[in-house]
């Protein structure tokens, strides 16, 4: 793809979300594929444990000062220090995933030397610029070369901002891999949920958007809803809102047991055995239409329609969780879930997105574009 170039694929990623979705592109890559990590996530709980369980050695950041920093001074430290990386070690490409910081400067120092940038997650749109991972979305958009977009739907949006169509692909999204390769038996299952003290049939829940942790009503009624459901929940608990919990005051209900984050492989044991899934992730939108389990999403706007309109999952505000999660529970509801497939992918994105980050860009394009997981 690089003229100029014969250097490996930098695989760019700094947040917990990149390294489950990176990990299978990783493994495609092979010997062709250079794990770069920025340390965006400083917090060993929340990275550690998830390159072990993504079968990737723990890698050492490429960058310092990022973590914790200000959304400007993280973004300047990691475009400077990736610009100094990449002017030496010359990848033939640079691949970003999804809408972090880390996302936005991997793409700005590759572009700015003239290194074809590929996004991975390409085209998601929530149309609410308040958001930072919003703009992040269209930064990388306008400075992408190629655009991997999950599905039909986020292909569209990038044709409707003026994206090039011959450098946009409809390639699924490599979250469905990432899932199906970790996915624990039976067995582990049963013996991951003993160990953590967790009940077969749980409400698994996450949260850690801004939108919730910040406001403290929002908060305490979403804690407020998840002890109303009549079952218990596992809350494994992001840093951000522990924090938000501490200095707000908020109480958590007796049918909450709160965990540690956990590695990615625990949390799928969980989410198979879920009765539903209560969350603001956006990863959890995708995960749960590979493992057919209901989601009530707490939040006012999302990027992942697909889930919805799938049946998948329903937006909620945190006072109508209770609600919500009774239709989201009915039988008509989870006989739809039993037999739709994921709107995400077939479990080849991580392949097509490999070959095109070296440079084997499919004849015709329209061959992908037409893809409908079906
Ligand atoms: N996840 C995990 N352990 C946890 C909570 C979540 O491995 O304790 C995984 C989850 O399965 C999903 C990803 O982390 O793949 C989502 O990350 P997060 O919610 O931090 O970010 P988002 O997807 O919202 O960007």
């Amino acid at each position: 793809m690089a003229e100029n170039s014969t250097g490996k694929v930098a695989v760019v990623f700094g947040t917990r979300p990149e390294i489950i979705k990176l990990a299978p592109v990783l493994r495609a890559l092979g010997e062709d594929g250079e794990a770069v990590f920025t340390g965006q996530h400083y917090d060993p709980e929340l990275t550690d444990a998830v390159f072990r369980s993504c079968g990737l050695p723990s890698v050492a950041p490429a960058v310092t000062g990022v973590g914790g920093g200000s959304r400007a001074g993280q973004v300047a430290t990691m475009v400077d220090q990736l610009s100094s990386l990449f002017a030496r070690t010359r990848p033939r490409a640079v691949v970003v995933q999804g809408d972090t910081n880390t996302t936005n400067a991997g793409a700005q120092a590759g572009h700015y030397l003239g290194i074809p940038v590929v996004h991975v997650e390409a085209g998601l749109r929530s149309h609410d610029r308040a958001m930072p991972e919003e703009t992040n979305r269209l930064l990388v958009s306008a400075l992408a070369d190629v655009h991997c977009a999950a599905t039909p739907e986020n292909a569209r949006n990038l044709l409707d901002g003026a994206v090039p169509a011959g450098s946009v692909f409809v390639t699924g999204n490599p979250v469905v891999e990432a899932v199906t390769a970790l996915l624990p038996d039976e067995a582990e299952t049963a013996r991951v949920l003993a160990g953590h003290g967790v009940a077969a049939g749980s409400v698994l829940a996450t949260v850690h958007r801004p939108e919730n942790t910040d406001d403290p009503v929002r908060l305490r009624a979403l804690l407020d809803g998840l002890g109303r459901l009549g079952a218990p929940v596992a809350l494994p608990l992001h840093p951000r809102t522990r924090k938000a919990l501490a200095a707000w005051g908020v109480d958590v209900p007796a049918a909450v047991r709160v965990l540690p984050p956990v590695d990615h492989r625990t949390f799928l044991a969980f989410a198979r055995s879920a009765s539903l899934l209560v969350s603001d992730s956006g990863g959890v939108q995708e995960e749960v239409t590979v493992l057919r389990k209901p989601l009530v999403v707490v939040r006012t706007s999302t990027e992942r329609p697909e889930s919805v309109a799938a049946g998948f999952s329903v937006l909620s505000e945190p006072e109508d969780l209770v609600a919500h999660a009774g239709r989201m529970l009915s039988a008509e509801s989870l006989a739809r879930i039993a037999t739709t497939a994921s709107p995400y992918g077939d479990g080849l994105a991580s392949q097509r997105i490999a070959q095109l980050a070296v440079g084997e860009v499919p004849a015709p394009p329209a061959v992908w574009m037409s893809a409908q997981f079906s």
